[in-house]
């Protein structure tokens, strides 16, 4: 196992105690990417973590090194750094480290940005409607930060929905660009607590199901991030309309998704 790593946190967020924004710069400078691929940031597995998280049932393997796929919140023309948006899991093995780092901490950065959650095949000029579910917003905010994003595609519907208000990160930058871009919508869903002016309360999907976001298969294509289980329950709203998930086998298809779990 190599035990040096490779890059450095720069800046830490804390959105809450248990969403974090990260910065970090790679040794090797920022690679080039497309906006919503992903890539592992590790740890070694003897990194501490907070006294007061319950103790590990079954601590990592101490030969290797503790790593995790990461969606990019930062757009490709930022070289500084890559953002990455962060749920920590008090039980999660590497999440419950990684919450420890402070600016000038060390981890390890994968030697590979790869993912196909892409637009990439996003016909020209179609409309866009992004889902996400909590950290899930990190590649839209990717996309969103770059302007290639704007020229390829129509209109950009975005989606996020989280359990409490304090959890809308992201919220400012969005609104502002929401107020400047009128091929820009934003709606926020809160499932724990009444929402902000102007959102909504429930789960993502019921904007689809009673309506507030109408999509057309012929027009919109879906992207879909974060919790499997909303992923599985919107694909099955969407069915019935024609969306059927992107492959090689179905270029066609218009439907794209990230499961984090
Ligand atoms: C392509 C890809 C991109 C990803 N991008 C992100 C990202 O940008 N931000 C991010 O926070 N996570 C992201 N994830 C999830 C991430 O890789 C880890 O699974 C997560 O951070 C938990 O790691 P851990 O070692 O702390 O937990 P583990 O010890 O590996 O425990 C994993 C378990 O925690 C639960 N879990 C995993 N992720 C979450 C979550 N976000 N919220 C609630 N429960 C969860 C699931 O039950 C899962 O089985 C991504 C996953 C994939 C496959």
């Amino acid at each position: 196992m190599n035990r040096e790593p490779n890059a450095e946190i720069i800046q830490r967020v804390e959105i809450t105690s248990d969403l974090l924004i990260l910065r970090v710069k790679p040794d090797a400078g920022v690679a080039d990417f497309i906006p919503g691929q992903y890539v592992t940031l590790g740890l070694l597995p003897d990194a501490p973590r907070p006294k007061e998280f319950p103790i590990e049932e079954t601590p990592p393997d101490p030969t290797r090194i503790l790593q995790r796929a990461y969606s990019i919140g930062s757009s490709p023309l930022e070289k500084q750094f890559l953002e990455f948006y962060l749920a920590v899991l008090p039980s999660g093995a590497l999440t419950s480290r990684l919450v420890l780092l402070k600016p000038r901490a060390r981890l390890f950065i994968g030697p590979k940005i790869t993912g196909h959650f892409t637009l990439q095949t996003v016909p020209q000029g179609k409309n866009a409607v992004m889902i996400a579910t909590g950290t899930g917003i990190a590649p839209f905010i990717s996309m969103l930060r770059t302007p290639g994003t704007w020229d390829q595609l129509g209109n950009i519907t975005l989606i996020h929905g989280v359990r409490f208000l304090r959890d809308f990160a992201y919220r400012d930058e969005l609104l502002a660009l929401a107020a400047k871009n009128l091929r820009f919508r934003y709606f926020a869903v809160s499932s724990r607590e009444d929402p902000p002016a102007g959102g909504y309360r429930g789960y993502v999907q019921k904007l689809l199901s009673n309506g507030i976001v109408p999509i057309k298969a012929d027009t919109d294509s879906v992207f879909l991030c974060g919790n499997p289980a909303m992923v599985e329950d919107v694909e099955k709203i969407l069915a019935p309309l024609g969306y059927s998930q992107h492959t090689k086998k179905n270029p066609d298809g218009n439907l794209y998704y990230e499961k984090y779990w």
